[in-house]
């Protein structure tokens, strides 16, 4: 069954019936057409065009997913060849198969050499569920050997599962590709505005460059421009859409896409850069959490406190170490305000801020902390995340 539908897969590629549609991106600040997604659709010869979602699946339960990949990556290199001096930016989906394909990066290395191509035009997508589940240190020697070819890679469906902070932080990744469920509501529900605004946090600590995708209305695209994006994508400004098509708007017609061009009318300087730093200036200590994954990072330290917390690590093993160095009696009270248990607890309760006074030795000192957390759910899963906010209020002997 499954290999039947595979030589229907391999004969349309062989017949041409499996094409490379292509999506724009654009510019956040400039609104000019600045790179493009490819993306599998299926043309059967009766005129009829099946998308990926009903074919990919099937062939990603086994590696025969690749050979779909590199049919798109070839036609992708072409492609930009093609462009000549007009080429953009192309990035190719890459399923989790390719991180344990031995030669990945030697099969790269040969197309681009091939079509002659850029290597930097050339961008590589891959699923941050497909990062998390393999080991990091096959990862890592993956990620930095296609980085190293000068191909640039993202990270895609960032934020869907919020597992893998850890590993982000420690790869060679050029941008993070965030998840198009952030924008569900149109960005008008708070609780899910404030954790995409927790991604770009995230993303402008590590010097990466961000992506949205989905972009349908012009409220999300001007909720957007508030923050440190560097490309849209979404039906918005345009559908994938064919070669010849986007040929023509990518080389002779590239004007910005929406009419009254919101885009343009914004600067570079970004309200929620000035935000953000005006709270890392009132606050020594910032911490993101998943209360339900049990996992933390530390988004901001000030430069001249130690406080001996690891960068990322496990809530509880936090809370155990900041019980051990609390004074006597205020190793209590920190567990039934600020444990994780403590946490979710008030969260169920209906509570969506806990603040509390904890002490903590520090030197030869005692501190003296007002903390407030922020709880709010994940905006597509059953999780709970996390801001909490320190200040020192006082360090003195007692
Ligand atoms: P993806 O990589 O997350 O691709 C983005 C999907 O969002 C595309 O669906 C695109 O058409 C759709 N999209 C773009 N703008 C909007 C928008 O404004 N609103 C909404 N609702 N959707 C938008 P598509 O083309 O159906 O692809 C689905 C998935 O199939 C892709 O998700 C990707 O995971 C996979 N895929 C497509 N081509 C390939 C391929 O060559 N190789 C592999 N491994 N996977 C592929
Ligand atoms: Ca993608
Ligand atoms: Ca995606």
């Amino acid at each position: 069954m499954k290999s039947e539908f595979f030589n229907q897969i391999i004969n349309a590629i062989e017949t041409k019936e499996l094409k490379a549609f292509y999506q724009p991106q654009y510019d956040a600040n400039s609104g000019r057409l600045i790179s493009a997604e490819a993306l599998a659709r299926w043309e059967k010869s009766d005129g009829t065009i099946v998308t990926p979602d009903d074919f990919i699946p099937v062939l990603e339960e086994t590696d025969a997913i690749c050979t779909l990949d590199w049919y798109m990556a070839e036609e992708v290199c072409r492609t930009i060849h093609e462009m000549g001096e007009f080429a953009i930016p192309i990035a190719v989906n890459f399923s989790r198969w390719h991180i344990r394909e031995a030669d990945f990066s030697r099969k790269l290395r040969v197309l681009i050499d091939t079509y002659d191509i850029e290597p930097g035009k050339l961008e590589v997508e891959i699923t941050e569920s497909a990062l998390a589940v393999e080991d990091f240190s096959l990862v890592e020697r993956w990620a930095t050997e296609v980085v190293d070819l000068g191909v640039k890679l993202s990270i895609d469906d960032f934020g869907s599962g919020f597992t893998s902070l850890q590993f982000v932080k420690d790869l060679p990744v050029d941008f993070l590709k965030i998840d198009k469920a952030f924008l569900a509501d149109n960005c008008q529900d708070e609780r899910g505005r404030g954790t995409l605004e927790t991604v770009f946090f995230f993303a402008s600590k590590l010097n990466l460059r961000t992506i949205v995708e989905g972009v349908e209305t012009l409220q999300q695209l001007k909720f957007l421009q508030n923050m440190d994006c560097d490309r849209v994508q979404g039906y918005l400004f345009s559908k994938p859409i064919r070669k010849e098509d986007f040929l023509v708007i990518a080389m002779f017609d590239n004007e910005p896409a929406v009419e009254e061009n919101p885009l343009a009318a914004v600067g570079t300087f970004s309200s929620n850069t000035a935000l953000l730093n005006v709270i890392r200036n009132e606050y020594q200590l910032i911490v993101f959490g998943n209360l339900i994954k049990n996992s933390y990072y530390l988004m901001s330290q000030s430069d001249d406190m130690t406080f001996g917390t690891s960068t990322a690590g496990v809530i509880d093993d936090m809370t155990e170490d900041s019980m051990a160095n609390s004074p006597k009696g205020y190793d209590k009270i920190y567990y039934d305000n600020l444990s994780r248990q403590a946490l979710i607890n008030a969260y169920n309760e209906g509570r969506t801020r806990v603040e509390v006074q904890v002490k903590q030795y520090y030197q030869d000192k005692i501190m003296t902390l007002f903390t407030v957390v922020h709880l709010m759910k994940h905006p597509t899963k059953n999780d709970i995340l996390m801001v909490g906010l320190s200040r020192v209020i006082s360090l003195g002997d007692e």
